[in-house]
């Protein structure tokens, strides 16, 4: 995701239409500012060139102006009404003057540092401590001259701190000795609409690399700014420092020209994971995690074409994440040697699929990224839109129209309507009825196969297929699979209306016919093609257990399911099992192998599948079961054995079997489940 001011691109846009853009010169600010994080001492001045000579600004209520001159005159400053934490100012330019020297600052509040992962991404105050500052450019923490603006900025801090903001490192001074002090000077030349600041007690390691076919361009300064302890860890700063190369020089490729001279990857002790321009800012304690080079790093890396390169017209919907999630995350799982794309496609509709009918929001409408109900549309729905695009135009024109996106609308604000018209272009095809239909419908299209048969043909065999689609929108491109025995064939077809009989020629006799069984289309999922995962029984509004244990273990097990379950499960009993099967919410069974062993053989219940069995310390599976209560099994060696699931096994919702040694996952995997299929008739029998 992208740290951004949402609030001011609405106002600037307005601005565009009701006056037009008349600055002689762009708004601009500088900044000199020195920071102690110790006393959380904060003080600063700037050089402020507004947009208008009325220069009104909110400044956080933690901040006091000091004063206020213009060409070395005193001018007045009056204080207007408060917006919760944020005072509003006004300041009259003198005739004459073009520049304002406002000196302010205060005492910034305490790092907040009990945030977790949800509350970063609410509104925050500028924060210092010798851990970590974070002054969002949210929070008000400098005058802004305008909703989009320039900057340099100066800045100054004790000898074993560092500092950075987005943009091009011009200078930096290292302390001499422990009473000198930090000094470095940024400045971001295009035009930006907010400055986050950050320090902290980093080690600063860099890595200069060339920049590919950019002979005449400055060479790319890599760096990671990571405390002490983190900065130890073997190999890994090197490795943020090469993989981000890789990321640049990727997307450099795929999309044009990375856009600015640095990059950036800065240690937060928030449990953060912004994207800004020139760099990105991530939980201390999850830059270990190696998801994060392999996939978050790619992302928020992308996150400096898409959002912070291009912008987001947030009021016209936020394309950038599905994007940035289709060409980062996903792109990863297709290239990947043992590709898993498929599962991530089922996993954004069986996410989509468990929301409620309100939560289910057309993409158009998402923003951001508030709750996980609109990361199901504006991460999951935006990314497939772009899956199913490429099927239609096809690679060639999608990877033209990426290329074309770019270089039309670089620092530009950008809407949907900008990538339709980008694709029209490079595919030399009529694309308004896609975007609608995918951005406006809420729901997700139901497709159905009502008849299949077959006749001889003067080219073999020619198989008629009428289908039906109820929802919209309308699904006019959509593959088929054709099979007879182990002989498997898809062909993609077009169709104009939803209940459309369509005819192929085929020169096999096929006996099946299965619609979209790789999950290139955002539908509505039959259950049949939904394994069972994990996640049904954790987030489960009813779920029951059952303990097939005793003693420490069946105290092992009911803290287990205490981490394991949202919600409080219901108790079964022994006696009461069997007849709980058939009918009911997710029923979770969690045991000591022997004792499980024989609940599971009185119930009427399989072992473990041979997948799993006598593997590691501790199994996990679901069951397949096409009628009954949802059924999942945990069992383990002994009361040691199920203590050790209890951190990690609610990470696992995506998977329908694990196997563990210990606290260690060693195995994992998605059921395979047949799918609907659809079988096709003979015509020539029966006539
Ligand atoms: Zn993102």
């Amino acid at each position: 995701m992208i740290q951004r001011k949402i609030e001011h691109l609405f106002v600037f846009l307005a601005l565009l239409v009701a006056t037009g853009v008349a600055a002689a010169s762009p708004p601009s600010l500088a900044l000199d500012i020195s920071l102690e994080p110790a006393t959380r001492q904060f003080e600063a001045v700037a050089i402020v060139r507004p947009m208008q000579r009325n220069f009104r600004f909110v400044l956080h209520e933690s901040l006091n102006i000091r004063s206020v001159e213009a060409d070395g005159k005193a001018l007045k400053f009056v204080a207007l009404g408060r917006d919760g934490a944020l005072q509003r100012w006004r300041i009259q330019l003198p005739a004459g003057s073009e520049t304002l020297q406002i000196t302010y600052g205060g005492t910034l509040q305490a790092l907040q540092n009990e945030r977790d992962h949800r509350s970063v991404l609410r509104a925050m105050p500028p924060m210092a401590a010798v851990d970590g500052s974070f002054l969002p450019a949210s929070s008000a923490w400098y005058p802004q001259p305008a909703p989009m603006f320039s900057y340099r900025l100066k800045l100054s801090l004790p000898a074993d701190q560092r500092a950075l903001v987005p943009g091009r490192l011009l200078e930096e001074n290292l302390p001499a000795g422990a009473n000198g002090r930090y000094r470095a000077s940024f400045e971001f030349t295009r035009r930006s609409d907010g400055i986050d600041l950050m320090a902290g007690p980093w080690r600063v390691r860099e890595k200069i690399a060339p920049q590919e076919g950019k002979t005449a361009s400055p060479a790319l300064r890599l760096r990671t700014y990571f405390p002490a302890a983190l900065d130890a860890e073997p190999g890994l700063a090197e490795a943020y420092l090469e993989d981000s190369r890789r990321y640049i020089e990727r997307y450099s490729g795929e999309i044009g020209t990375y856009p600015y001279s640095e990059f950036s990857v800065v240690a937060s002790p928030l449990p953060t994971g912004f994207g800004m321009p020139t760099l990105t800012y991530i939980g201390v304690d999850v830059l270990k995690l190696p998801f994060i080079r392999a996939s978050s790093l790619g992302h928020e890396i992308l996150h400096n074409w898409w959002g912070n390169g291009v912008y987001v017209d947030y009021a016209r919907g936020n394309w950038s994440e599905g994007l940035t999630t289709f060409m980062a995350d996903y792109a990863y799982k297709e290239g990947a040697a043992n590709d898993t794309s498929r599962d991530m496609r089922l996993g954004w509709l069986r996410d989509f699929s468990a929301l409620s009918i309100e939560a289910r929001l057309p993409l158009r409408e998402f923003r951001s990224r508030t709750h996980s109900a609109s990361a199901a549309v504006g991460y999951g729905k935006a990314a497939m839109l772009f899956v199913m695009l490429r099927d239609q135009i096809g690679e060639k024109a999608f990877r033209q129209g990426i290329r074309d996106f770019w270089s039309k609308n670089q620092f530009r604000v950008a809407a949907w309507q900008d990538l339709q018209l980008a694709f029209e272009g490079a595919s030399g095809r009529d694309l308004k009825t896609f975007f609608a239909g995918w951005l406006d419908a809420s729901g997700a299209p139901k497709l159905e196969i009502r008849e299949a048969w077959l006749k001889p043909s003067s080219r073999g065999h020619q198989l008629d297929v009428v289908l039906k689609q109820q929802g919209s929108p309308l699904v006019s491109h959509l593959p088929l699979e054709l099979s007879a025995g182990s002989k498997r064939e898809t062909r993609w077809v077009s169709v104009k209306q939803a209940g459309e009989k369509i005819s192929l020629d085929l020169d096999f006799r096929p006996q099946l016919i299965r619609i979209d069984p790789d999950i290139r289309l955002w539908r509505h999922l039959d259950p049949q093609e939904m394994p069972p995962i994990l996640r049904q029984w954790i987030g489960a509004p009813a779920p029951r257990l059952h303990i097939a244990a005793s003693g420490a273990a069946a105290e092992a097990a009911a803290n287990l399911a205490q981490r394991f379950f949202e919600v409080k499960p219901q108790s079964i009993s022994g006696p009461a099992l069997a007849g709980e099967l058939t009918t009911g919410g997710p029923l979770l069974i969690i045991g000591t192998h022997a004792e499980l062993a024989a609940t599971l053989a009185a119930a009427g219940l399989p072992g473990p599948p041979s997948e799993l069995s006598k593997r590691g310390s501790a199994q996990v599976w679901t069951l397949v079961r096409p009628v009954g209560a949802p059924l999942a099994v945990v069992s383990a060696d002994d009361a040691a054995a199920l203590q050790a699931l209890a951190r990690p096994l609610p990470h696992y919702g995506g998977q329908s079997w694990l196997v563990f040694a210990g606290a260690k996952n060693v195995d994992r995997g998605i059921w395979p489940v047949a799918g609907v299929s659809f079988a096709v008739r003979d015509a020539t029998i029966g006539k």
